[in-house]
């Protein structure tokens, strides 16, 4: 039936596309109605799944009188034939580096990769990047804690694993540890359960670096926070350094127990800001080189012109790009990149609607879009509902009485007056201010 389906899709599919995505794949065997394939790696799969999956099954369907799934798995072992396009070479790098050092004890769990020679420095992160170097060069002296927030993909993770890799290449005894915040969680909860609480308390008042990743997702453990607490004052009070990042500003971040809160506030709070065009292109600069990646100047200027400020976005179509280029020997253009992004752009260019509004105002205050159109008078979806009615006046032609009826049939007075809170609460109160500046900034890119 496979090879019987190949046929099929040959006359579908045209001839490059074919021998680039669909010879790769192997058949593997078939289990009731999933059949199971292999291909060499997780982007010739991401790509078959995105563009081919339903016209392979549906090629298989027709063939065999039955409603196939295609279930598609990496096997590693066919890789070794496709050029290596994916960053999956973290996890050797690690193992090496613990096998030359493995009669030290003390080497910080952190991603060599990131270091301040790959962190591009503009505009928008100037200020964190800054406050990170100072504080690599002077820990504990200069900025504790260090705060560090941005939205998603800006750098953080970047940035706070480049202040660790720096203090551990000047000082090699520096007891440095990185953590998420889950995995924070994670090791209090198996130290609870095993009773091994002091073993816990003892390794973290041990350290000197201390690194926290998103610490916003400690937000509501109540353990957690309060642990994270006692951990905190402990090496603060012995001078130790405390570095942490978070998608939100501390006062943002719901269920976050005041007195951590205030905590976070002790130090210094730098944020990153979504990358100016400048930025983006030194960044695809960068990464296009360190990824062995031709790129021209005016493909650099069309991509940082037209795509997502997320720079970890920015990254992936970068190598979606470079691997297409490989896998098909042809050059990186203008036109190829637009058609291998077509779907992004298109995505991209579609103008601001209502639903789109209330989708990324939901997200960003971590509610349900249902609870934005209901009529729950609770606190915490008030404020966010206002919020996306006033933004929604503010990005849409929409009247008062239709904006109303987005928001599950509510009447114009009532957007009025959401309308007319959120601009006294911008006037008073400069976070709410940058919150939806902020909002509304990404909803415009
Ligand atoms: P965050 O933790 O804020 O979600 P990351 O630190 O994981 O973001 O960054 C996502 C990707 O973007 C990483 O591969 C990182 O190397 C890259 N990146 C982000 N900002 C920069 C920058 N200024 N210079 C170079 N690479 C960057
Ligand atoms: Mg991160």
């Amino acid at each position: 039936i496979w090879n019987r389906a190949l046929d099929k899709l040959k006359t579908k599919i045209s001839e490059q596309n074919y021998s680039t995505w669909i010879t790769p794949i192997n058949p593997v065997k078939l289990s009731g109605n999933q059949f199971y394939v292999e291909v060499p790696n997780k982007f010739i799969k991401d790509w078959i799944n995105d563009n081919y999956k339903n016209e392979i099954e549906k090629t298989l369907s027709e063939l065999g009188k039955d409603e196939y799934i295609l279930e598609i798995k990496i096997n590693k072992t066919i890789q070794k034939e496709t050029k290596k396009t994916e960053e999956n070479e973290v996890i050797p790098i690690v193992k090496e580096k613990n096998k030359i050092n493995n009669k030290k004890e003390n080497i910080p769990n952190l991603n060599p990769k990131y270091t301040f020679d790959t962190f591009v420095a503009g505009t928008s992160n100037q200020f964190a990047h800054a406050a990170a170097m100072a504080v690599a060069n002077n820990p504990a002296t200069t900025y504790n804690p260090l705060f560090i927030y941005g939205g998603v993909g800006l750098g953080k993770t970047h940035l706070i694993n480049a202040i660790g890799n720096e203090i551990y290449k000047k000082d090699k005894n520096t007891k440095i540890c990185y953590y998420s915040s889950e995995k924070f969680t994670n090791e209090l909860i198996n130290s609870l359960r095993h009773a091994k609480m002091n073993e816990f308390r003892n390794k973290f008042r041990s350290i000197d670096i201390l690194l926290i990743d998103d610490i916003q997702f400690i937000a509501g453990k109540k353990s957690t926070q309060e642990e994270f607490f006692h951990t905190f004052n402990a090496l603060y009070e012995s001078h130790k350094q405390i570095i942490v990042t978070s998608d939100k500003f501390p006062k943002e971040i719901p269920d976050l127990e005041e007195r951590l809160r205030s905590r976070f506030e002790w130090g210094l709070i730098a944020d990153i800001q979504a990358p100016d065009t400048e930025t983006k292109q030194a960044i695809l600069n960068m990464k296009a080189d360190q990824n062995n990646i031709i790129l021209s100047e005016d493909v650099i200027y069309f991509l940082a012109n037209s795509i997502s400020n997320n720079v970890r976005e920015l990254e992936g179509y970068l190598i979606r790009i470079g691997a297409y280029a490989s896998l098909t020997s042809t050059p990186i253009t203008i036109q190829m990149a637009k058609k291998i992004l077509k779907d992004i752009l298109i995505e991209n260019s579609k103008e601001i609607t209502v639903e789109k509004i209330q989708k990324t105002v939901a997200e960003h205050f971590q509610i349900k879009t249902s609870e934005l159109k209901s009529s729950k008078r609770l606190k915490n979806i008030v404020f966010p509902r206002q919020v996306a009615m006033y933004i929604s006046r503010n990005l849409t032609s929409l009247s008062y009485p239709e904006i109303g009826t987005k928001f599950g049939g509510k009447d114009h007075s009532t957007i009025i007056h959401a309308i007319k809170k959120i601009e006294k609460n911008m006037k008073e109160d400069i976070y709410i201010k940058t919150i939806i500046e902020k909002l509304i900034e990404n909803l415009s890119i």
